[in-house]
């Protein structure tokens, strides 16, 4: 019986592997994420996206910088347009738990198109560069970022209905895009036919390119009424978990894909090995939690109101991403990880 038992199962895996091969990716067996290296470090809150009055904000690099330390961030790029902010300049408010991190928002525009790309962890300032096509007008933002050491991240897309997922997607070099972009005119969400940044986020990963989203705050009023229409900071970061408070160590972090996005979810760890992904959500108050497990077209692979949220593997995907949306409408964004077999 026990020898029956064995040669039954033993024919089953054969006949398992025969369609593996003859239909392509079905059996789930063969698939696991790719490894991703075990998260080490604490979670640093940071803004990539920040305006002073050495561009169009309403306040001084000073008083940007003290409002995010005060509100316990850890680190923060101011990213004036076309302006370099020197952080040696604010010292005095640099520590052991908030950094500066260089940085200016490259401003351009092809034709009607607004190309804004931020340069993060730049030396000096960089002159935006143009272009006889929309593509190549962002390319040229993107590589001459790169060019600098530093780390690109293009803008609010669709700010002025600039960007489409079809030019996204053709950019090489970036590693990071804004899927949500706290201004109140940069259409987020899209409308009207042309997608949101989640959709063309998953374009773009569908197509097969490595890029991870972003939440910022381009942050413009720390003065006077705060509201909706205005832009205020404290809507969109990221959280990191690096090793160090050291910008090298958090962008390469993030580029990497070992963070994630949010406007008010926070997370106490996201776990990947195998087949398997499970996040643990940090508990609020009595707030309740559901998670969606999201894969190629941005089709939702998987749904669950359980902490921790937990997807398996069933077979066919090639990436899996994650959003934890709360009870208030808040939202974290998992990082994609990619599927090997
Ligand atoms: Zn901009
Ligand atoms: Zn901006």
């Amino acid at each position: 019986m026990h020898c029956k038992r064995r040669n039954h199962m033993g024919a089953h895996v054969i006949l398992l592997v025969i369609l593996g091969f003859g239909l392509g990716p079905v059996a789930a067996g063969a698939q696991r994420f790719e490894s991703v290296a075990p998260q080490q470090g604490r979670w640093l809150k940071g803004n990539t996206h920040a305006h002073t009055l050495e561009s169009d904000g309403d306040s001084s690099p000073a008083v940007v910088a003290a409002w995010y330390k005060r509100h316990g961030y850890n680190f923060l790029v101011l990213s004036d347009h076309n302006v370099w902010v020197d952080p040696a300049k604010l010292a005095h408010l640099v520590d052991s738990s908030f950094l500066l991190i260089p940085g200016e928002e490259l401003t351009t525009a092809f034709q009607t198109k607004a190309v804004h790309v931020n340069g993060l962890n730049i030396p000096r300032v960089i002159a935006p560069r143009t272009d006889s096509t929309l593509l190549g007008t962002v390319q040229k933002n993107v590589d001459a970022v790169r060019e600098a050491a530093g780390v690109p991240h293009i803008n609010h897309p669709n700010f002025g209905w600039s960007l489409t997922p079809e030019i996204l997607a053709r950019v090489r070099g970036d590693k990071l895009i804004e899927i949500f972009n706290g201004h109140p005119l940069v259409h987020n969400n899209g409308g009207g036919g042309a997608p949101g940044m989640e959709a063309a986020w998953d374009y773009m990963l569908t197509s097969g390119k490595r890029i991870y989203g972003i939440a910022t705050d381009d942050a413009h009023h720390f003065t006077g009424e705060f509201a909706a229409n205005r832009a205020n900071p404290g809507r969109g970061w990221v959280a990191v978990r690096a090793q160090r408070l050291d910008a090298r160590a958090i962008l390469g972090e993030m580029e990497a894909g070992r963070f994630y996005a949010s406007t008010g979810v926070e997370l106490d760890s996201v776990a990947v090995f195998g087949r398997e992904m499970r996040i643990h959500i940090r508990q609020r108050g009595d707030f309740r939690f559901t998670t969606e497990f999201i894969g190629r077209g941005g089709t939702v692979l998987g749904r669950t109101g359980a902490n921790p949220a937990v997807y398996r593997l069933t077979g066919g995907e090639t990436y899996v991403r994650a959003r934890v949306t709360d009870s208030g409408g808040f939202i974290a964004w998992i990082q994609p990880v990619f599927v090997v077999r």
